[in-house]
C-alpha cells in the first residue's frame, strides 16, 4: 500500500516538499499537490513587476510544467480541511490523507487598514504590483510613502527594498529631487536581528535621502485629505503610498480549527500540528521564523526528512535549525544578503554580506536553481 501525502499548497514549502519526496520514495507515496492557481511566482518578482523591470507572464512559472514521478498536481480551490479525519475538500472533491501537510502561505486583509483600498495601493500581491506599473510612473513630485500596517509581515527587507528601488526608478527618470521618499517600519533597526545589515541599509537611506521612520505602523490612510495615519494617531501626508497590507491565514485555514492566535503553532523542530499525521510549514505557521520563502523551504526539507524516515523506517532526521538567508536589493544593479539563524528561546542573530553584483547574480542564480528542481530541467520556461 502506498502512503497519501496530500499537500496543499504550492509555493515555496508545498514544492520543495513535493521534490524531496518525489526524488527520494516516488515509488512508495501517492502524492497529490493542490494549489489554486495555475503559476508559481516567486515573492520578489513582485518588486521587479512594480517597477517594470520583468513582465507579469515573464515571472509566473506554469505548475502544468510539474511532471514528477508519484506526484499529481490539482488546480483546486481548497474549500475545507477537516484535521481530525484528515480529509480534505475542494472545488472538485475530496482527498483523503495518511499524511496531510498545510502550506498554504499567508493571504491579505486590506479592509484591515481603513482607507488602504480607496486611497493608497500595496505590493505584496500580484495584482498589487502590477497595478503599481501604470501608478509608479505617473508619480513625479511629491511625497511617497512605503508603510508597513501591521506585523507579522512577509520578507522584513522588501519595504527597505521598496524604497531604494524606488529611488532608483525616481532618479532614472530625473524626477527624483521633486519627490520625498519616507519608509514607516514597526521596528527601531531595518533588520532586528543583523546590526551590520541593518547599519548598511540605513547608511543607504542616508545616502539617497530616504527619511527613516523606525517603531511606527500606519493605522490608516485618509483618502480625502490625502494623509497616512501612524499608531501613535501623527499624521504624514502623501502624493503615493505603497502599503505592506495586513497578513492573515487563507480563510479555509481559519475556518479549519488548527490555528491559535491567528497562525498555526507547531513543534519548531518538527514542524507537527497537534493533529497526529498533520504538518505544517511556512508563513501558515506561528514557528518563530520569519515569513520568507528561504525559511518555508527549510521546514519543508525537514518535514520531507521526517516523512522518509517514517516510511523508511530510518532514523528520524535532525530538527529544524531555523537557518534561512535573505537577498536585498539595494538598487542600481546592487544586492546585498543577509543569513539569519532563529532558533527557539534564544535571541537571533544575523550575518551581513555587502550589497554587490556578485551577490545580484548570485540571486539570479537562486531563481533558476528552484525552477530547474521544482519543474524540471527546463525550469518551467
Ligand atoms: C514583495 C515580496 C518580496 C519577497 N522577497 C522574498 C525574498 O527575497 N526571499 C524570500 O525567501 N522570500 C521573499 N518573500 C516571501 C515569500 O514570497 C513567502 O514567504 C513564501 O512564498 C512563503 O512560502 P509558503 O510556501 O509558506 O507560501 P506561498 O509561497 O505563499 O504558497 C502558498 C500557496 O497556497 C495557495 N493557496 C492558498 N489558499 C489556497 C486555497 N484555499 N486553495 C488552494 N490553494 C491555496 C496559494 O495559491 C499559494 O500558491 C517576498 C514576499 C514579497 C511579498
Amino acid at each position: 500500500m502506498k502512503t497519501r501525502v496530500v499537500v496543499l499548497g504550492a509555493g515555496f514549502g508545498g514544492l520543495e516538499l513535493t521534490t524531496m519526496l518525489s526524488a527520494a520514495i516516488s515509488e512508495r507515496v501517492d502524492l497529490t499537490l493542490i494549489d489554486r492557481n495555475d503559476s508559481f511566482v516567486f515573492g520578489y518578482s513582485k518588486l521587479d513587476v512594480m517597477f517594470g523591470h520583468q513582465t507579469p507572464d515573464a515571472v509566473h512559472v506554469p505548475y502544468r510544467h510539474i511532471v514528477k514521478p508519484g506526484v499529481s498536481f490539482r488546480q483546486e480551490t481548497i474549500t475545507a480541511i477537516d484535521p481530525e479525519a484528515r480529509r480534505v475538500t475542494t472545488g472538485a472533491g475530496t482527498y483523503d490523507a495518511d499524511v496531510l501537510v498545510v502550506a498554504l502561505g499567508a493571504d491579505y486583509d486590506l479592509e484591515a487598514t481603513p482607507g488602504l483600498s480607496e486611497g493608497g495601493n500595496e505590493f505584496y500581491s500580484i495584482a498589487g504590483a502590477v497595478r503599481l506599473r501604470d501608478v509608479i510612473p505617473a508619480f513625479s513630485k511629491g511625497r511617497a510613502i512605503v508603510g508597513v500596517t501591521s506585523t507579522p509581515f512577509k520578507c522584513p527587507p522588501a519595504p527597505s527594498e521598496a524604497a531604494l528601488l524606488l529611488h532608483d526608478h525616481l532618479k532614472t527618470r530625473g524626477v527624483r529631487e521633486g519627490c520625498e521618499i519616507s519608509l514607516v517600519m514597526p521596528f527601531g533597526a531595518p533588520i532586528p536581528p543583523s546590526p551590520d545589515t541593518s547599519r548598511a541599509l540605513l547608511e543607504a537611506f542616508r545616502e539617497r535621502g530616504i527619511n527613516w521612520v523606525p517603531n511606527r505602523l500606519v493605522r490608516a490612510l485618509d483618502p480625502a485629505r490625502r494623509v497616512a495615519i501612524l499608531d501613535d494617531e501623527s499624521e504624514m501626508p502623501y502624493d503615493l503610498f505603497l502599503g505592506i497590507p495586513r497578513h492573515r491565514v487563507p480563510d479555509v485555514v481559519a475556518q479549519s480549527g488548527m490555528t491559535e492566535d491567528g497562525w498555526i503553532p507547531v513543534n519548531p523542530l518538527t514542524l507537527e500540528t497537534r493533529f497526529p499525521g498533520i504538518y505544517a510549514v511556512g508563513d501558515v505557521t506561528s514557528v518563530g521564523t520569519p515569513k520568507a520563502g528561504v525559511f518555508a523551504e527549510g521546514a519543508a526539507r525537514v518535514v520531507a526528512g521526517e516523512i522518509i524516515a517514517a516510511i523508511e523506517r530510518g532514523a528520524q532526521p535532525p530538527g529544524y535549525d531555523g537557518r534561512g538567508f535573505c537577498y536585498i536589493e539595494f538598487g542600481a544593479g546592487r544586492v546585498g544578503s543577509v543569513e539569519v539563524q532563529f532558533l527557539s528561546g534564544q535571541p537571533p542573530t544575523g550575518t551581513y554580506y555587502g550589497a554587490s553584483v556578485a551577490l545580484a547574480a548570485e540571486k539570479k542564480e537562486f531563481g533558476a536553481s528552484r525552477r530547474a528542481r521544482w519543474f524540471g530541467s527546463n525550469g518551467g520556461s
